[in-house]
């Protein structure tokens, strides 16, 4: 639409100059070649002797298609080229004597007529001036060029004008055409594709071939779908793992709590047995219930960083203190090799939590010794913290899945506590504080989880 209103206005304007002023233009166009050859005449009329000069009026006259009349301060006839074949001043006295009072009346000493020829009936143009001073004349200078008639020229264009414009407009209409469609196409297929998307369906494909702009649109769309359908996924699986892991430690409340009714409600023995069950159930709960609430905040990045600075030797020994006394119980030994005690400053429980975790996960999955060892080791700029164990260790291709949420590997050697988010909340935090990070494991000998705590 907006081409073609272009083409039109672009148009309208051609055609009112070439109609409406042409003529005026050509006039006036007529009238300047006049008076600059009246001009270059007078300003040469003194310097040349006559021979000379009638040769150069003789050039003017034929460049110009002027009939010259050069008059002297009388009014009578000195040079006379004549090139028109029918002009008005040639062998007419009496008109020349006219325009030569015109001339003299006149303030500017000029004279510009348009006359039509009576003979020949064609339209002339008629430009009279003084030679030398204007108040003193030493003669006079008459010009006669013929108007061709215009109107014929104007028709003449405006015929070939209204082809060239109707022509154009089809050619601006093709061309909107094709170019709305090049520009609205790859739109229309992005937009239908959009709305699969918005339908849920993450397969969708966008196709925005046809130039930059859509390509880059297209590409845009297909990475915001990536994102979703991740999003959708992590969603499905999180709701997927807490569910289950919620209903396993429920069934065994519920079956433990009916046993205790129905059966063992009189046997106190029994009772505490089950009762005992009921109480390490409830604390799963709880715990898995809190992993999942630190996670979620530490992901959602609200979590801030507290830091303090403490002791991290002092640190570790009241961690794994706080273990030997479950874990004793159960023939487990953590070794501990301290090195001296040095000040670090980060958020204090936030990675006492990563200690415990990944202390945790070396009990659980360490090997026939029952040994964990852990390690302090202080270096130039930081402290690198060391858990080893003794079990399966961890394949390559795993390393990398530990540390998502709820990976668990299938093949534990015997049932291991745990809800899929330790490592997942270690990783989170030592994120947050920049530390790195990872895993050294050897298969069949074990594994050991190392972070630095750096810039003391
Ligand atoms: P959880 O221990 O509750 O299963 P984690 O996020 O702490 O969850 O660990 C994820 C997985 O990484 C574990 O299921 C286990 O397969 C593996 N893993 C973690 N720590 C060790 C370790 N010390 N030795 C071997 N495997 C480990």
């Amino acid at each position: 639409m907006y081409f073609i209103l272009f083409t039109i206005a672009v148009f309208v304007l051609l055609w009112t100059f070439q109609i409406l002023f042409l003529e005026k233009f050509y006039e006036s166009m007529k009238v300047r070649d006049a008076a600059a050859a009246a001009t270059k005449i007078s300003d040469s009329y003194e310097s040349m002797d006559k021979t000379e000069f009638r040769s150069f009026l003789n050039d003017v006259a034929v460049e110009n298609d002027l009939c010259i009349e050069v008059l002297d301060r009388y009014g009578r006839s000195m040079y006379s080229v004549e090139v028109l074949g029918d002009c008005l001043i040639h062998g007419r006295e009496n008109s020349t004597f006219t325009y030569v009072s015109d001339i003299v009346k006149n303030d500017d000493k000029e004279i510009r007529y348009r006359i039509v020829n009576p003979r020949t009936h064609n339209e002339m143009l008629l430009y009279g001036c003084v030679l030398g001073d204007k108040d003193k004349p030493d003669g006079f200078l008459l010009l006669n060029s013929a108007l061709v008639p215009v109107g014929s020229t104007v028709s003449i264009i405006k015929r070939q004008l209204m082809i060239i414009t109707a022509f154009l407009i089809v050619i601006a209409f093709i061309i909107s055409l094709f170019l709305s469609r090049r520009i609205a196409r790859p739109i229309t297929r992005i937009t239908s594709s959009a709305e699969q998307l918005a339908k849920g369906n993450f397969n969708t494909k966008f196709d925005g071939r046809g130039y930059l702009e859509s390509q880059t649109l297209a590409d845009t769309l297909t990475y915001a779908e990536k994102e979703l359908s991740r999003v959708d996924t992590m969603q499905r699986d999180l709701i997927a793992n807490v569910s289950h892991d919620l209903r396993t430690p429920l069934t065994m409340l519920k079956a433990y709590a009916e046993m205790i009714r129905d059966l063992s409600g009189d046997n106190p023995v029994k009772r505490n047995e089950h009762l005992e069950i009921i109480i390490n159930e409830t604390d799963r709960l709880a715990m898995l219930v809190n992993d999942i609430l630190d996670l979620s905040k530490l992901e959602s990045g609200r979590q801030k960083l507290n830091p303090t600075e403490f002791g991290i030797r002092g640190k570790l020994t009241e961690i794994i203190d706080r273990f030997k006394g479950i874990s004793e119980k159960q023939g487990y030994e953590i070794q501990f090799a301290p090195d001296k005690e040095i000040t670090v400053c980060c958020d204090v429980v936030k990675i006492e939590q990563v200690i415990y975790n990944l202390i945790n996960n070396a009990i659980n999955y360490t090997g026939e010794d029952k040994k964990v060892y852990v390690r302090q080791i202080n270096q130039p700029d930081g402290v690198l913290i060391e858990v080893e164990d003794t079990g399966d260790g961890i394949e390559e291709e795993k390393i990398k899945l530990i540390f998502d949420k709820y990976y668990r590997s299938e093949n534990h050697k015997r049932e291991v506590v745990g809800t899929g988010l330790g490592l997942s909340i270690v990783k989170a935090v030592l994120k947050l504080h920049n530390y790195d990070y990872g895993v050294r494991s050897t298969l069949g000998k074990g594994s050991v989880f190392w972070f630095r705590i750096s810039g003391r």
